[in-house]
């Protein structure tokens, strides 16, 4: 590229009106910076110096001076939330909210705003309420998720269920709990009085349409696990019996891990049909594979039922061999305390656990250290045992580690659901 002379000229222009949009600027800002009131600068060295009380009160000093500047009110309602100071968020964004001059887009961030305090609040009502509001501004997805929260924890299912479509049309985003809210209404249609069998069914056929497209993973299995409980539950209602079976028995092959909420209702099933060999012969073979306490526990008492305390503590001894377990021993303790032949249990324990023992063997008389248990209390050394498997004996939600004796599909503690796993705090290690 040449030289041209007439750069000369145009150079210098343009650097000299840089100088002076510079100098406009600078300008400006200072006149804008002196209109600002010192309270504010304060407030803002306090947010640095992560001192919030006192910044909060010099926002609230400029505040008071300027009450147009809407951004510092947004600023102090989130800052007052956030610290859990409710009701004085609530009362800035109602105090924005009441003002007739408020921009619409602004009107709508206050409301939403509101509805949020409303909610860590509490105050489900009005955060409800207020969500609603938004429903057809920019604050939409956040909206519908907060009210299926809501609608979640006020178990009121058909709303939640509602909201989850809601959302659907608005994002593409997976709802996994929607299964579980299927469920839940087949739970009050079964145990409302008289129990409502087409809703149930209806719920469960939903609840089947929202599992399919959770299929092949971990969390579908357990939400399949569980529809299938809930219609073995509601043919049992039905009086069909083959259903409910076959329903329960699903469950070994749908979640294998999840035996042990079924093993008990399998196994009367059976027995209700005549067939509790079989039933017994089903859940032994499950367990070999799966072992699992609860499992253990119904196989262990059907066994001695059945075949009387010899096969029955061979399978025990086996079994605790294998996965030695505190509960394990203490369930059977009981089982035996219950029965009234401690004599009988003092010899099967002093039993040396061999691997060839097979079921029905002979048991061997007692020798060396296996004599300091054929001479112990039952009873003591139930107590003892109990004593230390109280605290083993429940089931713990692996996010917040709420434990409870039942096992539960949504957490008490936390709400998130399928974070209990069917197996005891003894079982997981
Ligand atoms: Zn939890």
């Amino acid at each position: 590229m040449d030289f041209e002379p007439w750069w000369l000229i145009f150079l210098p222009l343009l650097f000299g009106l840089g100088w002076i949009a510079a100098r406009v600027d600078i300008r400006q800002m200072l006149s804008e910076t002196r209109t600002l009131p010192n309270s504010y600068f304060k407030g803002l060295n306090f947010l640095l110096n992560e001192e919030p009380d006192r910044a909060i009160d010099a926002f609230v000093e400029v505040a008071k001076l300027d009450p147009e500047t809407t951004e510092l009110h947004f600023a102090l309602g989130s800052l007052f939330r956030r610290r859990g100071e409710m009701e004085r968020a609530i009362r800035v964004h109602q105090s924005l909210l009441s003002r007739a001059d408020l921009a619409q887009i602004d009107r709508e961030n206050a409301q939403h705003e509101l509805a949020q305090d409303f909610l860590k609040a509490g105050m489900l009502d009005r955060a409800e309420q207020a969500f609603e509001q938004v429903l057809d501004t920019r604050f939409a997805v956040p909206a519908v998720r907060a009210l299926i929260r809501i609608y979640e924890s006020e178990h009121d299912w058909p709303r939640a269920i509602e909201a989850v479509k809601r959302l659907r049309a608005l994002v593409d985003e997976p709802v996994p709990q929607l299964v579980h809210y299927q469920c839940e209404r087949a739970v009050a249609a079964m145990t409302s009085k008289p129990p409502d069998i087409q809703a149930a069914e209806g719920a469960l056929d939903a609840a089947d349409n929202a599992a399919a497209s959770l299929r092949g993973q971990a969390r579908g299995q357990a939400s399949e696990a569980r529809i299938a409980m809930l219609r073995a539950h509601l043919a049992r209602i039905n009086n069909k019996q083959e259903r409910e079976r076959s329903y329960l028995v699903s469950v070994l092959s749908i979640a294998p891990e999840y035996a042990s909420l079924v093993a008990a209702d399998i196994l009367e099933s059976y027995r209700r049909a005549g067939q509790e060999t079989e039933g017994l012969q089903l859940l032994r073979n499950h367990y070999m594979r799966y072992p699992s306490l609860d499992t253990f526990n119904v196989v262990f008492r059907e066994l001695r039922a059945q075949e009387g305390y010899k096969p029955a503590w061979t399978f025990a001894r086996e079994a605790l061999r294998a996965h030695p377990s505190l509960l394990g021993l203490d369930r059977l303790l009981e089982a035996e305390l219950a029965s009234g032949q401690t004599g009988a249990t003092k010899e099967a324990l002093a039993a040396p656990v061999g691997d060839n023992v097979a079921p029905g063997s002979a048991i061997v008389p007692a020798t060396g250290a296996a004599d300091i248990v054929a001479g112990a209390d039952l009873s003591l050394l139930r107590s003892l045992i109990h004593k230390h498997t109280q605290r083993l004996d429940r089931y713990a939600c692996n996010v917040c580690g709420f434990e409870a004796r039942n096992f539960y599909w949504q957490c008490p503690g936390c709400n998130s659901w399928e974070t209990y796993e069917p197996r005891r705090l003894e079982e997981i290690k």
